[in-house]
């Protein structure tokens, strides 16, 4: 109760939960336009930050443009052109005293534009300098006409994010209207003083006005690299309340009752038995540290991280295999088919000796078939595989004791609760097993993972060999096909994997067929398959097992071969247009070759001419097989996004912080999270809300 004397516990008439529509100007349109973009109260406007700043204080000479970087210039107009070659363009070429030419490039303008855009206009342009064919150049810059003297602005601009129908200018007022009714610190701050002020941070009042409105003297350079110390106080906070956010949801998972799984030592010896191989020692142990988390009547929250080809499968199916001697099911579930496809037949395999039943559900089940294994479900079936298909609606189980995801990082935290859910007919949870073969970095595991326990398979399996690979100019093609025939030659074989950038399905699979065609005529004579994502799962299935038996000898294929696929005698892979893919992507594809015993090869064919940091991302592959160190490079090149792919799921993303750049937080971050966890665990639940919004990101599991 002593949260309720506490002015910050939750006062729903504060300011800060005053819905958006109490300011002066908003109403409902605009209420339901700020909602799009989670705004609801006036605090969420108040932390509604800018995503960037852009430097209207300052008037750069032509001459002194730099390509790369955003400035102002003041120029006069000196010629106008209209062309419609290739596609509509108004090239606009503008001078100023230092006497040197700026070309602006529009490719959408309306006529009136054109014509206000006369020889002679003086105008302000804002924009991105880059070189194009004629020198510098922008590329629809904002401009205005200017009529005499304008001053600059006196600060920084914020860019917030915005949505349809609400632009940068309304939205700035919006926020300042807001601004004016942030409170005194006291009221604002959910830290408590006693953790806050050994941290030596900003006060969060003033914090979030730098921000917002960032003073004429601040340090441009600091505040563009996010490392002004108004925004590491925000960022700090923002990383407390994701934290927070995780250790919160996993509290309440250990809250509820698990079934006790304990390992059944007899049948697990026939099971093991029956395996064509011995386990590694780190298999051994990650399973010994997975058995005894389903020994306990908690539910396990577990991820097995281990690189790729490190044997997760099999430590899963161990998992599994508790379940089923206590009468629980187990679902796993595959971010794509091909790989559940592939976990299906290594789990029938395995566990058809000892006749327990393996169902199989994915998206392309349907009509009687789909009901017949709901039904089987709905009765018992000891094990499901199968992908997004096994969360959704209509899918029951009789008593689900144990869930596992792999491939983790394609999927959300929210996903992987949803599949736990399942089991909440039987009246307990599930335990919990996700694994991933992207290496975490020790600092973005604890805010990325935070709700997990964290296992590593840290040796591969005997015989493995490890990967040459080479960067080569898509120009040497000719080369590289000859070193495909010699392969084969040699009773080889080999993968050509085609890359796009767009995530369509249709496009892959032309590309693929493209370059299918090109190698058969290049290749005459050679068994050639193909796999893309646009086949049937039958046909998808035939051209796999023909080249798994050896009757094609080179599979050409898109990245639906990216995980899942196994054959040992394929020892050479090519990559095409590999600097459009990912490291940890590229490290997954090449860890398809090296199954065998001979050497095997990567050859990374790229698209001329190379960026700077492309060279680089390719380089880090040739130079290491290691997958941890890739996964730290792509970091560093990338950013978090990328390497968890959760892109797409939304789940990192911050508003002001960078896991890669604050990772000097994250200790702090851990020692007053778990001091807000044991003391203040009211606030901690309102930090988490505040800047994560509590109803939708985390829900309850
Ligand atoms: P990943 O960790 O990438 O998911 P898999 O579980 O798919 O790896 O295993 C890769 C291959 O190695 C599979 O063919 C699997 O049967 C095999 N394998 C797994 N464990 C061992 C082992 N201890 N010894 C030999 N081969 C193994
Ligand atoms: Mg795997």
């Amino acid at each position: 109760m002593a949260a309720a004397a506490d002015p910050r516990a939750g006062n729903g008439n504060a300011p800060a939960r005053q819905p958006v529509t109490t300011l002066p100007g908003v109403g409902p349109a605009l209420a339901l336009t700020l909602a799009r973009l989670g705004i609801e109260c006036v605090q969420d406007l108040w932390f509604h930050l800018p995503l960037r700043y852009e430097d209207h204080t300052r008037v750069v000479s032509i001459r002194d443009l730099a390509a790369g970087g955003a400035a102002q210039v003041d120029a006069t107009v000196e010629a106008v052109e209209t062309g419609f070659r290739y596609r509509p363009q108004l090239r606009v070429a503008v001078t100023d005293a230092s006497h040197a030419t700026l070309l602006l490039r529009f490719f959408h303008f309306r006529r009136q534009q054109a014509q206000q855009l006369a020889p002679g206009t003086r105008l302000r342009c804002y924009g991105t300098v880059r070189y194009g064919k004629h020198g510098l150049e922008m590329v629809h810059p904002q401009y205005r006409v200017l009529h005499g003297e304008v001053a600059v602005e006196a600060t920084l601009t914020p860019i917030y994010p915005v949505t349809e129908g609400l632009g940068q200018q309304r939205l700035r007022g919006v926020i300042d209207t807001a601004l004016t009714r942030l409170p005194a610190d006291a009221a604002l701050e959910l830290i408590p003083a006693g953790l806050l002020e050994p941290l030596g941070l900003m006060p969060l009042r003033a914090a979030l006005l730098e921000a917002h409105h960032p003073a004429p003297d601040a340090d441009v350079a600091a505040l563009q690299a996010g490392m002004h110390p108004a925004q590491q106080r925000l960022a700090f906070e923002e990383l407390l309340a994701h934290h927070l956010g995780l250790k919160r949801l996993r509290a309440r998972v250990r809250r509820r009752r698990a079934p006790v799984l304990p390992c059944d030592a007899g049948l697990q010896r026939r099971f093991l038995a029956a395996l064509p191989f011995t386990l590694t020692r780190a298999q051994q142990r990650v399973a010994a540290e997975v058995a005894h988390d389903l020994g306990q009547r908690v539910p396990m929250l577990r991820l097995v991280q281990g690189d790729v080809g490190s044997g997760k499968t099999v430590v899963a199916a161990l998992a599994a295999l508790s379940a089923f001697a206590n009468g629980c099911q187990t679902a796993l579930m595959a971010p794509t088919e091909l790989l559940a496809e592939q976990h299906l037949r290594s789990f029938r395999e395995w566990f058809k000796p000892l006749g327990i039943e393996v169902v199989w559900l994915a998206g392309k089940v349907t009509g009687r078939a789909r009901t017949a294994v709901l039904a089987r479900l709905a009765a018992g079936a000891p094990i499901a595989v199968g992908t997004h298909a096994l969360m959704q609606e209509g899918v029951g189980f009789q008593h689900l004791g144990l869930t596992i995801v792999d491939e983790q990082h394609r999927f959300g935290v929210q996903q992987r609760m949803s599949l736990a859910d399942k089991g909440r007919a039987s009246g307990e949870a599930p335990h919990q097993l996700v694994l991933t073969a992207t290496p975490i970095p020790r600092t973005l595991a604890m805010s990325a993972y935070a709700d997990l326990d964290v296992s590593t398979l840290d040796e591969l399996p005997p015989g493995r060999t490890p990967v040459r690979t080479v960067v080569l100019a898509n120009n040497r093609r000719a080369e590289v096909i000859e070193r495909i025939r010699v392969a084969c030659a040699e009773g080889r074989q080999v993968y050509w994997v085609c890359t796009l950038i767009e995530d369509s399905d249709l496009l892959q699979a032309q590309a693929a067929e493209v370059a299918f065609a090109q190698l058969c005529a290049a290749l005459p004579g050679l068994a050639i398959g193909l796999v893309h994502g646009r086949l049937k799962a039958k046909d998808k299935q035939a051209a796999m097992d023909a080249f798994k038996d050896g009757t094609t000898a080179l599979l050409v294929a898109t990245t639906v071969i990216e995980v899942g696929v196994d054959v040992p005698n394929a020892s050479l892979m090519v990559i095409e247009n590999a600097e459009r893919l990912g490291l940890a992507q590229l490290h997954q594809l090449r860890g398809r070759v090296g199954r065998g015993s001979v050497a095997s090869n990567c050859v990374l064919l790229y698209q001329p001419p190379l960026s700077g940091l492309a060279r680089q991302r390719l380089e880090t592959l040739r130079r290491t097989n290691d997958g941890f160190e890739i996964a730290e490079q792509d970091l560093k090149l990338r950013g978090p996004g990328e390497l968890l792919g959760t892109r797409q799921t939304g789940e990192v993303g911050f508003r002001v912080a960078n896991i890669v750049r604050d990772a000097p937080l994250m200790p702090a971050v851990q020692r007053v999270g778990a001091a807000l966890l044991r003391r203040h665990s009211a606030l901690a639940r309102r930090l988490t809300e505040r800047w994560v919004g509590g109803a939708t990101r985390f829900a309850e599991a």
